[in-house]
């Protein structure tokens, strides 16, 4: 026991150092980090941009609230909806926050309370956001819920159909489903959104927490897909480590949330948004982008080469890669953190592969070979 309160399992280890995607704990031992804290230090660790970016930003001035205009917010607004058909952005500090702000605004927009969001979604753990989680074991506990969520199979056309009527405010989803294992939304699913979307008055959010900023290889992975959502939520990768998220939404959202409407004391605050910026300007390159995409396929292809494809399938896009193994993945979490590989799963089968977008060939081909040690060679005793 510890002072601190018992809701993570955290693996025995403490990170005190990293550099790029190679992270040193408490006793000097390294290791090849696949899970970018979760998807999030999207330009490793210690980009030297970012570090000068909170040098510099944080001599000039940290916070001073929303009280004030702030022309960081707006330049970091226009760099997120300069490539898209999106307007405006507000700004939090996590993912739940950017979808609790999504929802709300769905609502007052629309006038409507009722969401459709899908199973084994993941939204987050404020009320809204896992009250929008279509996952009982996240939920466990804490109801009474916010009221007014179906969770439908996800892909099913079907049964989303059959659910759509007019008390529908908007229709949730995640491009590629994360927490819940790596899943993504069929080309079919996405068109019947959108066409539900574009021929009623359902709003579409898509949640791009754990997808957006480059992660899949292009700068939202809506864009890969016929998904032309309304708002889109956006955290993680974001800040590069720096705790920020928002929301972007179209323009004819604009007058929905009215001065005093909906807020929070840090959002988009000078230092976060600064960060921001800078991780913005080195991801949403498109020479960055097409490197990313490049080490995807270079990756998977690897992974392929190094593992029977009968005993495991490869899901997902960009650097945000699923290894199902058709088992219980716990214990293969530790036998590559031995080896040297930090991983996180998704889901119980399913190995998450999320290295910073600024990984090597070379770091690929190491965990590789570590991947094919404790998957392949299993059976032959480690020396
Ligand atoms: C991580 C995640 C969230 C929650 O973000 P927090 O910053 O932990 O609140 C929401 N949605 C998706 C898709 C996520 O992956």
């Amino acid at each position: 026991m510890t002072a601190l309160f018992n809701n993570y399992s955290r693996r025995p280890v403490s990170i005190v150092e990293g550099k790029g995607t190679i992270v040193k704990d408490a006793n000097g031992k390294q290791y090849l980090d696949f899970t970018s804290g979760i998807a999030v230090c999207c330009l490793g660790h210690a980009h030297p941009a970012l570090v000068k970016t909170i040098q510099e930003q944080s001599e000039k001035i940290w916070h001073i609230s929303n009280l004030f205009e702030s022309p960081g917010q707006v330049a970091l607004a226009e760099s997120l909806v300069e490539d898209n058909h999106l307007a405006h952005a507000l700004f939090c500090n996590s993912g739940a926050e950017a979808n609790e702000a999504a929802i709300k605004l769905a609502r007052k927009h629309t006038g409507k309370h009722h969401i459709i969001t899908f199973e084994n979604s993941f939204h987050g753990r404020t009320f809204g956001a896992m009250s929008a989680t279509g996952q009982e074991k996240i939920q466990k506990g804490f109801g009474p819920l916010v009221d007014r969520f179906t969770y439908l199979p996800f892909n099913d056309v079907e049964a989303l159909k059959e659910t759509v009527d007019d008390t529908v405010a908007a229709i949730m989803l995640e491009v590629i489903q994360g927490e819940g294992g790596i899943i993504e939304v069929t080309e079919e699913f996405a068109q019947v959104i959108n066409e539900i979307c574009e021929n009623s008055d359902v709003l579409l959010i898509v949640d791009e927490v754990q997808t957006g900023i480059g992660r899949t290889g292009t700068r939202f992975a809506f864009e890969q897909t016929p998904l032309k959502p309304h708002i889109v939520s956006m955290a993680k990768g974001l800040g590069g480590g720096f705790p920020i998220g928002g929301i972007l939404g179209t323009a004819e959202l604009y007058e929905t949330f009215g001065p005093g409407s909906h807020g929070t004391t840090y959002g988009g605050n000078p230092l976060g948004v600064a960060v921001a910026q800078t991780v913005i300007d080195h991801v949403f390159d498109s020479s960055f982008l097409d490197e990313v995409q490049e080490k995807s396929q270079y990756l998977i292809c690897k992974l392929k080469e190094a593992l029977p494809q009968e005993q495991f399938e490869i899901r997902g896009r960009g650097l945000l890669i699923g290894l199902d193994c058709g088992k219980e993945v716990a214990t293969l979490v530790e036998k590559a953190e031995q080896e040297g590989l930090l991983l996180v799963a998704a889901g119980p089968q399913v190995l998450r592969l999320l290295p910073p977008l600024t990984v090597t060939t070379e770091e690929i081909d190491s965990a590789i070979e570590i991947l094919k040690k404790i998957l392949v060679e299993e059976k032959s005793p480690v020396s």
